[in-house]
This record gives structure tokens, sequence and C-alpha cells, in this order.
């Protein structure tokens, strides 16, 4: 069975005026359809056919530096489109809130660790909220890797993910990155974050 490119949960123009609806459909269309195809295309007649994502990523440092790059771009937008919503923002609330008090101290310390981590990865890559044993942790990647790879400095599952490469906020927001950062807070889906803490 091939990886196939999901489909969204909501028009390109959902996320307006915070994300653009060209930006959605072009980040859709082209990028995450590009690591969806050269990760098929990567893994076939290797001993990745067949294998799920989650094993890949697992097994990462065995595989091409095709499929790590292709494999970590599928992976990473599947995630990158559910984490936000046309009615995100806001806080959290209930156990994903507690857990965010008990490891960061607040909502707002929290925000404040999660935005510095998208701000300096140098480069193309991601910040990420992750569970990791019974602690979740804030992390950053570069290019398409992810904490689920064997080879992640900060291992973990990821629960929340903002892509900081330029491809996702530079129509817009230009060289701006810290705009944009500022502007993904107001398109979070905190219900899906917090399904992903309870999995
Ligand atoms: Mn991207």
């Amino acid at each position: 069975m091939a990886f196939e490119l999901p489909k969204l949960d909501y028009a390109y123009d959902a996320l307006e005026p915070h994300i653009d609806a060209r930006t959605m459909e072009i980040h859709h269309t082209k990028h995450h359809a590009a690591y969806t195809t050269n990760l098929n295309n990567g893994i076939s007649g290797t001993e990745f056919e067949g294998k799920t994502i989650g094993q890949i990523l697992a097994n990462i440092s065995k595989a091409s530096a095709a499929v790590r790059n292709n494999g970590g771009g599928y992976y990473n937008h599947n995630l990158f489109w559910k984490v936000m919503g046309p009615n995100g923002g806001g806080a959290p609330t209930g156990d994903l809130l507690d857990a965010l008090n008990k490891y960061f101290g607040s909502f707002d310390k929290f925000k404040e660790a999660f935005s510095n981590a998208a701000a300096t990865r140098f480069g193309s890559g991601w910040a990420w909220l992750v569970k990791s044993g019974n602690e979740l942790k804030v992390t950053s990647t570069p290019n398409q890797d992810n904490p689920l790879m064997d080879i992640a400095e900060v291992k973990g599952t990821p629960i929340l993910g903002i892509d900081v490469w330029e491809h996702a906020y530079y129509l817009k927001y230009q060289n701006r990155r810290p705009d944009y950062i500022a502007a993904f807070w107001n398109v979070i889906n905190w219900d899906e974050v917090a399904r992903r803490l309870k999995e």
C-alpha cells in the first residue's frame, strides 16, 4: 500500500487571515504531495516497503537520505494540518493545560518556550511539543527530521508542531518568521493536541 496525500479537514482559506489560502494550497498540493510521492519512490524495493510510517521513522538511521527527508516531510505535514483548524486558538483546557502547567510552569511559559524553539531553529525545520515518557518537552529539528526518528536528539511523540520552512510563511510574511509564529497561536486546534496527548 502506497502512502497517500491526505485531504485537509477544512478549506484552504479557512485559516485566513493568519495563514493565507495560497500558501496553504501550494503547501498541500505541491510540497506535501511531493514528499508523499518521493517517499513512495524512495522505499520502493527496499526493506521499508510495506512498513508503517512509524516503523520507518523509528529506523530512519538505516534509510536513504531521500526516505529520511520525504518520510519526515510526509509525517510532519500530516500532523501539521491536523493540529490547525478554522476555530482554533485560545488556550487549552483540562489535562493538557494541567500538563503544560506542570512541565513549563504556565501556558504562557510554554508559549514562550515553543515560540523560541521555532524562532531560533536556524534555516529550515520544525518546532515540537512532544510526549517523552511521562513528560512534555519542547524541541526542534532541522529539515524534515522529527522526534520519532531514531536519530533525533530529543525523542518523543509529537503532539504539536510548527513548520518553520520559508515555504510555510514567505508569501504572506516574507522574512518575518516571528510574525508567522505569533499568528500560528490563532489557528491551533487544541482539541486535537489534547487527543494526541491521551493517545
Ligand atoms: Mn512544509
